[in-house]
């Protein structure tokens, strides 16, 4: 990753942050695109002896994805990856559920993949590229109470696909990766009943960190990656196999 460049969506906290670090432990550059401050997570990378810089971005805003990623090849000089992994949960039984819980899931999910990948494309297409989308277990396989999660989740499975198939020939890959319960804010307010009985599903035992996504976010954007694209990498201590 040595002096390339990756933009990160959500990566101030959880798993997009635990992307940042590993990645800038593998010498390459960061940007950070969230809505909650990353100065943070910024400062630890430049610690480590690598540029990182923090956008504040409120990825489904089309107009603001475009500045920040002309802001990025301004104050950077480059873009070589992208990974979409800003999300998040509103999670209710359909009978329940409000037209406006499933739009804006719908919007932070997968409207903001459109936005910054359709950013960036333009770019990647001089110099080609990776870009990572983290989608989840729930896309693959679906779950009661995250209907619009699922389909968010799943929508974004079939973007990845039609986006690897326009610009392959051009250098780009684009991946997605479908991670299992990993141990961030976003789950730790499941109960513990909950909690104990998807345990007993996990065939290796212990839930994900951050950095068991980080790993294969590496794998797919370094060159150890150059001849996969399309793919769906399940990462879920097999609880779907
Ligand atoms: P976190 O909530 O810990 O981190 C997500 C980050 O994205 C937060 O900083 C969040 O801010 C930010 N964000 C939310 N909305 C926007 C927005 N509109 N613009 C910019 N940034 C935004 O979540 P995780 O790290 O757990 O999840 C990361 C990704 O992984 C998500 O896409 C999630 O769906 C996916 N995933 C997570 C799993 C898990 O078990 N944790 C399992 C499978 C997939 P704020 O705090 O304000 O919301």
């Amino acid at each position: 990753m040595k002096g390339t460049v990756t933009i990160i969506t959500g990566g101030s906290q959880g798993i997009g942050r635990g992307i940042a670090e590993f990645l800038a432990e593998k010498d390459g550059d960061i940007a950070i695109f969230d809505i909650v401050d990353g100065e943070d997570v910024v400062s630890s990378i430049r610690n480590k002896g690598r540029k990182a810089e923090f956008f504040q971005v409120d990825v489904t805003d089309f107009l603001v994805v475009g500045q920040a990623v002309n802001n990025v090849l301004n104050r950077m000089g480059r873009i070589d990856s992208l990974v979409n992994n800003a999300g998040i949960a509103i999670d209710k039984l359909l009978l329940r559920m409000k037209e406006e819980d499933w739009d804006r899931v719908i919007q932070v999910n997968l409207k903001s993949a459109f936005n910054c990948t359709k950013a960036v494309i333009r770019h990647m297409l001089k110099t080609g590229g990776s870009i990572v989308n983290i989608s989840s277990i729930t896309g693959v396989m679906g779950n009661a109470g995250q209907s619009n999660y699922a389909a968010s989740k799943a929508g974004l499975i079939g973007f990845t696909k039609s986006i690897a198939k326009e610009y392959g020939e051009r250098g780009i890959r684009v991946n997605a990766i479908a991670p299992g319960y990993i141990k961030t804010r976003m789950t730790e307010s499941l109960d513990d009943k909950t909690k104990e009985e998807m345990l007993k599903a996990i065939p290796l035992r212990r839930f994900g960190e951050p950095l068991d996504i980080a790993h294969v976010v590496y794998f797919l954007l370094s060159e150890y990656g150059n001849y996969i694209t399309g793919e769906v990498i399940n990462v879920n201590g097999g609880l779907y196999m």
